[in-house]
């Protein structure tokens, strides 16, 4: 075991390509767990709210439904299928972005299109993952980092399809990285990782509702506080101004395009939560290189 971690440590290259391969078949995963958990979440909401208003009502509904229905439904059951002609996905259509291109984009049997944004998603996952194992090589930070990388991609295309930022993920994510702190691999100490943390989820806070008393509007949710909460913990609180600066200029740059592009209306909400991780996620990345060149720019003291 240690001599396979000193031989990736040697040969980058090698680690590099091992995490795009595992990244490809986590981005397969991410895929389920972007349309499944918001649905298993829904189901547990509406189960919560018969069991507290309507407690007959709920044991008469969950005794027909174990007669009826099959109740199970979570990350691994039922397996994947085709949405239209119900035939279960077998494992070699299932390979991460070649079965799509292979099929051309259809189910094999009933030739229905499959949208094209499972296969980015793996893409896209891999080459996000790849870059943190080009920028930090091999070791314990890179290993962590790619964790939140594939968490991050969850949260934003969970965001993008619902507005919401589960706490299912936020909050395991957000205590990883205070615990992650205590350790000699993590990027900032444990009293930067929990000011960020803090200064992360407060800085939001405030901007939400200095925003919605002067305007009476919401302009993002609790949901992307802790999102920020996690990049202040894991990368320090040095890090939020650029976060914050990135995110509003990736927000403006694409809300401005889609109200372009679409003809948007302005009061259609958009999730921000997908902006506040890919300007983290640039931080995570650069964020030194970038803060020192503003630096820079603005001169020597
Ligand atoms: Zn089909």
């Amino acid at each position: 075991m240690a001599e396979v971690a000193s031989y990736l440590g040697q040969h980058n290259g090698l680690f590099i390509s091992l995490v795009v391969l595992v990244s490809l078949l986590i981005g397969s995963f991410l895929n389920v767990l972007v349309y499944r958990l918001p649905k298993m979440m829904e189901r547990e909401w509406q189960q919560e709210y018969q069991a507290y208003f309507q407690p007959d009502a709920s044991a008469a509904a969950s005794a027909t439904a174990n007669t009826t229905t099959p109740e199970r439904f979570n990350l691994a059951v039922p397996r994947s299928a085709c949405p239209k002609c119900n035939t279960p996905i077998a494992a070699r259509d299932n390979i991460p972005v070649i079965s799509w291109l292979l099929l051309k984009g259809r189910c094999r049997h009933c030739k229905t299109p499959i949208s094209s944004r499972y296969p980015a998603v793996e893409a896209l996952t891999a080459v996000m993952s790849g870059l943190v194992a080009w920028q930090y090589g091999f070791g314990m930070l890179a290993l962590v980092l790619i964790f939140f990388t594939w968490g991050l991609i969850a949260l934003s295309f969970i965001d993008i399809d619902t507005m919401l930022l589960p706490d299912s993920l936020t909050l395991p994510l957000l205590w990883l990285a205070l615990v992650f702190s205590l350790t000699d691999s993590a990027l900032v100490n444990s009293s930067q990782a929990i000011i960020g943390a803090a200064a992360g989820y407060l800085s939001l806070w405030l901007v939400y509702w200095g925003f919605k008393l002067l305007t009476g509007k919401e302009g993002m949710g609790y949901g992307d506080f802790k999102l920020l909460a996690i990049f202040g913990a894991l990368l320090g609180w040095q890090q939020l101004p650029l976060i914050i600066l990135l995110s509003s200029v990736v927000g403006a740059v694409i809300g401005a395009s889609m109200l372009a592009i679409q003809g948007r209306d302005k009061a259609t909400p958009i999730p921000f939560g997908p902006y506040i991780a890919a300007a983290g996620f640039i931080a995570l990345l650069w964020g030194e290189q970038l803060t020192n060149a503003y630096l820079n720019y603005l001169g020597p003291y």
